[in-house]
């Protein structure tokens, strides 16, 4: 993936692509606002979610063991990943174990994150996608652009044409007569993916949250997909972060309040599915659960990064940025897009790499994300300070240079005068494009021009 700025530049020419996303943006953003405006208390929730968020990271370690302890006791199996690399060989272990060459899976970022479908394919086994957003992507042999609807830089006359053309190769072909109503459309959906919930005997999961206080997983979703694939295979294998503990059921209610509001504008949203290890007869008899590093701790130390640790992926901060509804999801080259993508994927991945390194800067730090944010992740602060680290790599020697030449200036007041009026008189021979580098900045804003007196000068002659 090439890094931000040119990835956007490239997306914000396609003139479909940002009628799509600022149709879609703007609706599910004004419908956020008037969900969240029929709270009296959700400034109050919003703090307790952040507190709950933030005394559970704080105690991270003893809130594992004791999920840990309470998914054992219940009948599952706990594996622990520190990496990508070792969470795709347990789950292709554990497929394998099973004898089947099929999966259905419920819509998981952990599981994008890691490329588990890639690592599953090259072990001879097929992924399904359950969730209708997911499907399309997989169909189109896409990627994934927003958290929440993944297809959102789809519109309804390319799903039809992806169901038409691709469907047949997945499983059940699409109805020979199939529009674009979005009636017409779900139920093609709704006909492919039931055979395969009938058939797979393997689900692989994500979760909203884990309730350390008895083990138990949450998933809420809008489709019954989820519940589909929680309840009908033998085996079902969650990978989830492990920053998604919340010690107990009362801090549970908190974000059942705060997610739905957040991300589809609803007050209850219409599938919340709960399981606690295994139940004789009733759904999976085996019940593995991954919990999945991958960088968290190493941003978890960070003191001021950490906070994006408290993220419950509602995708709110996406809907309401600027930089996202023009670029899209596909420009920030990472599985996490938007503001929270910019933010969380340099610290999972660090900062070294081309797209990492672009990604605090592909922010104007307007502010609106963290408006919106229902845990309260001041994402402009950890951006600056992301940008702080990526100045300070090797590579960056000019702008190190600059701000070390203003700062010695600017703390020497007889310098600093001596400066301007130098700028003053030589104001003329000033270019109007900065060289180098800068040329970026003034191809499209004018250089301010240096006054013909400083303030300094003209306080002392008026004024004294
Ligand atoms: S950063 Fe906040 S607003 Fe953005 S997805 Fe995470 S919880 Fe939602």
């Amino acid at each position: 993936m090439p890094a931000f700025p040119e990835a956007a530049a490239r997306a914000t020419r396609d003139a479909r692509l940002r009628a799509n996303l600022r149709h879609a943006t703007h609706t599910i953003r004004d419908k956020r606002a008037r969900a969240v405006a029929e709270l009296a208390d959700w400034e109050q929730l919003r703090a307790a979610g952040k507190a709950i968020k933030d005394h559970t990271l704080r105690r991270l370690d003893h809130y594992l063991v004791q999920v840990e302890e309470a998914v054992t006791a219940a009948g599952g199996t706990v594996h622990w990943a520190a990496d990508a690399e070792e969470a795709n060989r347990i789950v292709t272990g554990l497929v394998r174990a099973t004898g089947e060459r099929e999966v259905v899976k419920v819509k998981s970022m952990a599981t994008q994150e890691i490329g588990l479908n890639e690592a599953l394919a090259a072990e001879g086994i097929t992924a399904y996608e359950t969730d209708l957003a997911e499907l399309i992507v997989q169909l189109g042999d896409d990627r994934p652009s927003h958290i929440l609807v993944p297809a959102i830089h789809r519109n309804r006359g390319e799903i039809r044409r992806i169901f038409a053309e691709r469907m047949a190769a997945w499983g059940r072909p699409a109805p020979e007569v199939l529009t674009d109503a979005p009636a017409e459309l779900a139920e093609a959906a709704r006909l492919h993916l039931r055979e395969k919930f009938l058939r797979a005997q393997v689900a692989v999961s994500g979760a909203n949250f884990i309730v350390a206080e008895t083990g138990t997983l949450v998933v809420v979703e809008s489709e019954g997909n989820g519940r589909m694939c929680l309840t009908l295979p033998r085996t079902l294998i969650s990978v989830v972060g492990i920053e998604k503990v919340v010690p107990t059921w009362r801090d549970l209610e908190v974000f059942l309040q705060l997610l739905p509001r957040s991300s589809t504008a609803e007050r209850m949203n219409p599938y919340t599915s709960l399981w606690t290890g295994t139940t004789g007869g009733d759904g999976p008899s085996a019940f593995h659960l991954v919990l999945l590093d991958n960088g968290r701790t190493a941003a978890l130390a960070d003191e001021i990064g950490r906070q994006a640790l408290r993220c419950i992926r509602c995708s709110a901060c996406l809907n309401v940025c600027p930089v996202y509804e023009r670029a899209g999801g596909h420009a920030y080259g990472s599985v996490y897009p938007g503001p929270i993508g910019a933010i969380l994927t340099p610290q999972l991945h660090g900062t070294a790499g081309t797209v990492e390194a672009s990604l605090p800067f592909a922010s104007s730090l307007c502010g609106a994300c963290y408006e919106v944010c229902p845990v309260a992740i001041d994402i402009p602060e950890v951006l600056v300070h992301l940008r702080e680290q990526v100045v300070r790599r090797p590579g960056h020697r000019l702008e190190r240079a600059a701000v070390a030449a203003a700062g010695y200036v600017l703390d020497r007041p007889a310098l600093l005068a001596a400066a301007e009026r130098a700028l003053a008189r030589s104001r003329r021979l000033h270019p109007r494009r900065l060289p180098g580098p800068g040329r970026a900045w003034t191809d499209t804003r004018d250089l301010p021009q240096v006054p013909a007196e400083s303030f300094r000068d003209w306080w002392r002659r008026n004024r004294t």
